[in-house]
């Protein structure tokens, strides 16, 4: 009986024998940290995604603060992102002391929607309230519509920082997303159940020198080698300076070396992913649901597949689905809702399309090296609760 099959988790690594060796080389022969894979891990990532800079970190919540402080957000400032995505989104800006606030989502494309954006950048305005900077999320793998958050972004002068972290092997127009042609940072997160897994891990994107160097010094405690960035003369060989208040966010070799040999399988995970997803695009297009645009297939890096129920409770799917061994999941708890946010004065009601989504929402399970036996169990339950 399926019942008494094993769980089939929504996301999953997927680890070979190259990823070990490039690990355990690192263990026997070199530095554990602070040697030369994570510069040649931030090379690669670099050549894949077309960016001009990387800095790798311990996660992509590191970066996100990085990004932020990089960019100059502080106090008195305010930071702008989407209510349906990981905390973390939101987290950065208030680590640097500054305000949040959100802006809804688009239900068709469950972005950011540039119509919401628009409306509320014309009333921040006549308060004096713009944002400094739109972290705009690239929610389950699609990009956001980063042409025309760009063209925003000059009009009413704030920046611009890509929450990529389900976004790494997904396109936007001619670009890979990553490449950062439309915003002045993207960050990257290599959690297991992302696109590549360092274990934990992130990284910084930029294509401005400027902000790659602030990124590079704040990652690493404000302290500098380099005797561009000192006051005064370097006294001698052994000399650094802390000129910035900054952290321990560095991503060890051990980490890195993973991430090298993960991002030479990155591009056949995605196929991997499409093709699981064009599967479930054509066996649940007959129950009662909403799925996915099919137009993403070819572009979204398809970190979540994720269903919208049209007739059914989702918490009693859910739980039926549990029960069938199908560890679907929901993506997310707005975070305004989160009881840390209504402290701050966020209420429920304030982004109807993100909580709308909420409501209905389930994620199913995708991730490379998901079997058909396994995926046939996943459209047969659904098939039986969905009845
Ligand atoms: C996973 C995730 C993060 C945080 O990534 P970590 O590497 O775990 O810190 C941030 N934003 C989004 C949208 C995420 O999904």
């Amino acid at each position: 009986m399926a019942d008494s099959q094993a769980f089939i988790p929504y996301g999953r690594h997927h680890i070979d024998d190259k990823d070990i060796d490039a690990v355990i080389d690192v263990l026997k022969n070199q530095f554990l940290t602070q040697g030369a894979k994570a510069p040649e891990f931030e090379q690669a990532l670099c050549a894949y995604t077309g960016a001009k800079y990387a800095t790798a970190v311990n996660s992509a919540t590191s970066g996100l603060h990085v990004a932020c402080l990089a960019l100059g957000v502080g106090s008195g400032d305010t930071v702008w992102t989407v209510p349906n995505s990981f905390v973390a989104s939101a987290n950065c800006a208030l680590y640097c002391n500054a305000q949040i606030d959100f802006v809804d989502i688009d239900p068709v494309t469950r972005n950011i929607s540039i119509e919401a954006l628009q409306d509320k950048l014309k009333k921040a305005k006549s308060r004096n309230k713009l944002p400094k900077v739109l972290i705009p999320v690239h929610f389950s793998g699609v990009s956001c519509d980063m042409r025309a958050i760009a063209l925003l972004a000059k009009e009413y002068g704030f920046s611009v920082i890509e929450d990529a972290a389900h976004g790494l092997g997904g396109n936007y127009l001619d670009h890979k997303i990553g490449s950062c042609e439309f915003s002045d940072i993207t960050v990257l997160s290599f959690h297991p159940v992302k696109s590549i897994t360092t274990a934990e891990g992130g990284a910084l994107l930029t294509n401005d020198a400027g902000l790659d160097k602030k990124a590079k010094l704040i990652a690493k405690h404000g302290v500098t080698r380099d005797p561009e960035l000192m006051e005064g003369e370097s006294e001698g060989p052994w000399y650094y300076q802390q000129v910035a208040l900054g952290f321990n966010y560095r991503m060890s070799d051990l980490h890195a070396a993973l991430g090298i040999t993960q991002l030479q399988k990155l591009d056949d995970f995605v196929t991997q992913r499409r093709a699981i997803v064009a599967r479930y695009n054509q066996a649940l297009n007959s129950l009662p649901l909403k799925l996915p645009l099919p137009e993403t297939l070819s572009s979204s890096a398809w970190h979540l597949y994720m269903i919208e129920l049209t007739d059914h409770d989702r918490k009693a799917t859910y739980q039926a689905l549990h029960a069938k061994g199908i560890g679907v999941n929901v993506h997310y708890i707005p975070i305004h809702l989160q009881p840390y946010y209504q402290q701050l004065g966020f209420k429920a009601g304030e982004y109807p399309q993100a909580e709308a989504f909420y409501k209905n929402a389930l994620t199913l399970p995708l991730f490379p090296g998901l079997t058909a036996d396994e995926q046939d169990r996943v459209i047969q339950a659904l098939n039986e609760v969905l009845a």
